[in-house]
C-alpha cells in the first residue's frame, strides 16, 4: 500500500462522547460486579485508559498481547498469545476491551481462550467495528461505532508502530 498520510475520521471530541456513552452502558451492567477488564495490546491501551476514567466503581485491569498481523496491513488469520494474563479469573465477570474488530479472528480466538478459564461471564466492548471485513462471526456487546473498510490509525492504533499517538481516529490515505 502506498501511504501518503492520515486524515481525521473521528475527531477527539466525538471519541470522547462515544467513550462516555459506552462507559454509561457498562456502568449500568457492571457497577456491582467488580469486573475484570482485559485490554488487547497494544492498540486498546488509549481507549482503555479513557474508558476506565469514566467508570466510577470497583474494577480490575489486565492486558493480553496477541499477534495475528505481520508488518503490513493484512491479518494472517492465525492468532497466538504473545504475552499472557497475570490475573486469575475463575468466577469473575470479564469484559474484553478491544480497539477494532476487523475479520473477527483475533477476538473469536480470545473469547474461546478466556471461556476455557471458567469466568462467570465474558462480554466484549469494541470502540470500532469494520463489519464489511468479517470472516468469523462476533457478537459485540458494547460498540462505539462502525467504520468503513479503510486502514485506521491514531488513538492507539498503528501502522508499522507509527501514529499511535495521534489524538484523533484517522484513516491512512493511499497515495494513488
Ligand atoms: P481481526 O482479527 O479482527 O482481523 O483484527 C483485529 C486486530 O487487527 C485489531 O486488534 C487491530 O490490532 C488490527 N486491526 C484491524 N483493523 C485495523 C485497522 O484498520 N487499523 C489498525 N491499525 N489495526 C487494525
Amino acid at each position: 500500500m502506498a501511504v501518503s498520510g492520515p486524515r481525521v475520521l473521528f475527531p477527539r471530541e466525538e471519541i470522547a462522547s462515544t467513550v462516555a456513552r459506552l462507559a454509561a452502558e457498562i456502568s449500568r451492567d457492571y457497577h456491582d460486579k467488580n469486573p475484570l477488564l482485559i485490554g488487547i495490546l497494544k492498540g486498546s491501551f488509549v481507549f482503555m485508559a479513557d474508558l476506565i476514567r469514566c467508570l466510577d466503581f470497583s474494577l480490575e485491569l489486565d492486558f493480553i498481547r496477541l499477534s495475528s498481523y505481520g508488518p503490513g496491513t493484512e491479518t494472517s488469520g492465525k492468532v497466538r498469545v504473545v504475552q499472557g494474563l497475570r490475573t486469575k479469573f475463575p468466577g469473575r465477570h470479564v469484559l474484553v476491551v478491544e480497539d477494532i474488530i476487523d475479520t473477527g479472528a483475533t477476538i473469536a480466538f480470545l473469547i474461546e481462550y478466556l471461556k476455557k478459564k471458567n469466568p462467570a461471564s465474558v462480554k466484549l466492548c469494541a470502540l470500532l467495528d469494520k463489519p464489511s471485513r468479517r470472516r468469523t462471526p462476533v457478537s459485540i456487546d458494547y460498540l462505539g461505532t462502525t467504520v468503513p473498510d479503510r486502514f485506521i490509525v491514531g488513538y492507539g492504533l498503528d501502522f508499522d508502530e507509527k501514529y499511535r499517538n495521534l489524538p484523533d481516529i484517522c484513516v491512512l490515505e493511499d497515495g494513488n
